[in-house]
């Protein structure tokens, strides 16, 4: 049977197979003996395997970290890795965020684009080349981690005990196809200044909750009210003068000065989009005169270094390429108090550039100020060249199924794709698309998730003949 054929014809089950996995609320949960993820990701897990061996499929479970469903033969496995697990639903839902509920050609519900419906979709792409009779000389494989959104344990431990498939597809992200990803590196910039003398009153400076946005609340307490007139009167003028959102307010009890800032949150891989609180409240701090000790150094260090910039310029990191941009750099978390200071600093570089060519003059700006510098988390870029075959496999692929010419994509974000040695993200979302994943409404267009099955039954058969 065509592969359009089986799948137009499957549309019913297509759509259930969505819902009922969306009604299973995988979100990450307490590690029970065999289920190291917790009930939900688990009972999930079990989902998409008993599926798969109603499809015909062999399946695995692996140690209830992962697991998959195969189908063909030959030496080459191609892989499609998915995942089961969803963030938490969160609030104001429209309608049940676990009830998989069809209104207006969508089907609604936490995780029904990030990433259940594509997983489904993929998983009857299978089966309908399966049905097809095309023969294939690769083993496909569809890999179901279980903790992409928190750590992704599941796809570690899979590949501890599992080959690495040869290359892969990954609908967990974007159509027509992302071949390039940013490196995403985030650093700590720390001192210690206990037992120093520290010359301004200010006790503590908190802001951001996560490096990896921008962030929208930052405060400054004061020791004393001595000064208070002093910074109000600055305070007044400043966000006058820089058209920055901040207030003061005396705390009830001890009638401590504290300043906020606020700002706008955004994803750390695009800063621009945001207002960084902490830049703000630096640079008020900074305006407002600072002495001279350990402490009011790592603020003016902060301020001079990074402050309000996304670019790096300052950090002598603002690099470039053709392929994937320029460096973005985030301040997404801030805590100083008198004792010491930290503050965590999101950067995500070109692919072209390596993780040595952006720390070394991170390094001896540090150093010049006598800062400490602490990699946190790296993940290297990913880059699969525009002439590569699979890339220009993918994009003939989805012009032949679309009709749109269209050209490979780079991203600052991280997909799923970097678990893997040789994989590329494709799909599911389409573009112009709202980008719903993490949001309250979360869904998949019916249309959508049918023609992204199609597009992957033909990537199917195309990768693996
Ligand atoms: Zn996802």
């Amino acid at each position: 049977m065509p592969l359009n054929t089986y799948i137009e014809n499957s549309r019913e089950e297509i759509i259930r197979s969505v819902q009922e996995l969306i009604a299973i609320p995988s979100v990450g949960g307490d590690p029970v003996v065999g289920k190291p993820m917790g009930e939900g990701p688990y009972k999930a897990l079990e989902y998409v395997l008993d599926l798969g061996r109603q499809l015909g499929f062999t399946v695995g479970n692996i140690d209830g970290y992962a697991g998959y469903a195969e189908i063909g033969q030959g030496d080459e496995t191609m892989a499609i890795l998915a995942h089961l697990d969803v963030v938490p639903a969160g609030d104001d839902w429209t309608y049940p965020p676990f009830g998989g509920e069809i209104h207006g050609g969508k089907i609604y519900g936490r995780g029904a684009i990030d990433n259940k419906g594509p997983t489904i979709g993929a998983m009857y792409a299978m089966k309908a080349v399966l049905e097809s009779g095309i023969p294939l000389n690769k083993k496909v494989r569809i890999i179901f981690g279980t903790d992409e959104e928190s750590g992704w344990r599941g796809i570690k431990h899979y590949l501890k005990v599992q080959p690495m498939p040869d290359f892969g597809i990954v609908p967990d992200a974007n159509y027509p196809v992302i071949h390039a990803e940013k490196g995403i590196l985030t650093i700590a910039f720390k001192k210690d200044f206990s037992g120093e003398e520290v010359s301004s009153n200010i006790e503590y400076i908190k802001g951001g909750n996560r490096e990896n946005m921008v962030p929208d609340r930052c405060t400054c307490s004061f020791v004393s009210k001595r000064d208070s007139d002093k910074i109000l009167t600055h305070l007044n003028t400043f966000k006058e003068y820089a058209k920055y959102n901040m207030k003061a307010d005396f705390v009830p009890v001890d009638r401590k000065l504290l300043v906020e800032s606020i700002g706008q949150s955004a994803h750390g891989s695009t800063p621009e989009l945001g207002v960084n609180a902490i830049g703000q409240m630096l640079a008020f701090l900074c305006t407002l005169g600072l002495g001279e000790s350990p402490m009011e150094d790592f603020i003016m260090f902060l301020n001079n270094k990074i402050g309000m910039e996304y670019d790096g310029r300052q950090l002598g990191i603002d690099m470039e390429d053709d392929v994937s941009g320029a460096l973005t750099a985030n301040l997404g978390v801030v805590d100083i108090d008198r004792e010491r200071g930290r503050a965590l600093v999101n950067i995500r570089y070109p692919v072209t550039y390596e993780l040595d060519q952006v720390m070394e003059n991170i390094y001896k700006k540090a150093k010049e100020c006598d800062v400490d510098v602490e990699i946190v988390g790296h993940n290297p870029p990913l880059y699969v060249p525009k002439d590569d075959p699979l890339i220009k496999k993918l994009i003939t692929i989805y012009k032949d199924m679309t009709g749109e010419t269209v050209e490979p994509i780079t991203t600052g974000g991280g997909t799923y794709a970097r678990a893997l040695d040789y994989a590329v993200a494709f799909g599911a979302q389409f573009p112009g698309r709202p980008d719903l994943a993490h949001q309250k409404d979360e869904y998949i267009e019916i249309e959508d998730l049918i023609l992204h099955t199609k597009i992957y039954a033909r990537a199917i058969a195309e990768l693996a003949r």
